[in-house]
């Protein structure tokens, strides 16, 4: 959907979408196959805050990144604390958070940059990755919208931020929702629905205060109100429970999972 494409390289399987990599920006979305974990043999977790072995997280981050052909020391994160906070990434914050937790980007859910071959990375199982890249001033951003940060309208914010640091005009910028959970298995309760009235269309009633939500839709209306055209929106529509054999799932596996790395850069011209 949406030219969302999975591959595999060096015996790894993750997705792109070819509207960012024909744009010079590098992106992809992990899967859970074919790497090292102390958790469960085989899971290619790449979070170092779900109590799963170091030494292995960081050796599947060094194989995410050679097959993608980035710099391992250089993959940028941030805490993720289901906030509405966005970040720029300056020189000095390059790495933060590529070999320990405690050295991310604090109190943070979105970061934005205009470096080149800095690869901004984040965590998901579940909740909405969504990557935006400006071909005209080539700053990129990436953010973490679980069902808080939507309601919060972190997506919203980062074309925000990159508006103001970079003077990127929303109306140039791509957006691309990744895989999270879908319509289909998101199933919310009123604290969810009174908090996100105002998308009432992105709520289907199922009773006794039940509700399935789409997160994904919510997301891509949050960025046409940005301002961000609906042509440069693009989603992969893939639910991560539906396929869980393939992607981490917070909800099917009641909350014991790893996660997928999300990962965006702009690559160096020439
Ligand atoms: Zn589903």
């Amino acid at each position: 959907m949406d030219g969302f494409t999975l591959q595999n390289k060096n015996n790894l399987w993750f997705g792109s979408f070819s509207a960012f990599t024909q744009a010079g920006f590098g992106n992809a979305f992990s899967c859970r196959l074919h790497g090292e974990s102390s958790l469960v043999p085989g899971w290619f977790n790449l979070a170092l805050h779900v109590g799963d072995d170091a030494d292995k997280v960081l050796s599947n981050r060094r194989k995410y990144a050679a097959a993608l052909g980035v710099a391992a020391n250089k993959f940028t994160c941030c805490e993720q604390v289901h906030g509405d906070v966005v970040a720029v990434v300056d020189e000095a914050a390059v790495g933060k958070g590529a070999l320990a937790y405690a050295d991310a980007v604090k109190g943070t859910d979105a970061l934005v940059t205009n470096l080149p071959d800095v690869p901004l990375l984040l965590f998901f199982a579940d909740c909405v990755p969504v990557i935006f890249a400006d071909p005209v001033t080539g700053c990129i951003g990436l953010a973490h919208a679980g069902w808080r940060g939507t309601v919060a309208d972190i997506a919203q914010k980062t074309v925000q931020k990159m508006q103001e640091a970079f003077g990127a005009k929303p109306q140039d910028i791509i957006a691309g929702i990744g895989p999270c959970i879908g319509s289909c298995c998101y199933e919310v309760d009123d604290t969810v629905y009174n908090a996100g009235k105002k998308h009432a269309q992105c709520f289907k009633p199922k009773g006794n205060g039940k509700y399935m939500a789409d997160l994904p839709e919510w997301n891509r209306q949050s960025l046409l109100e940005a301002g961000v055209l609906p042509q440069h929106i693009y989603r992969a529509g893939i639910c991560t429970e539906c396929n869980k054999e393939l992607f981490f799932s917070y909800r099917a596996e009641g909350g014991k999972t790893g996660r997928m790395g999300v990962t965006i850069w702009k690559r160096q011209k020439g």
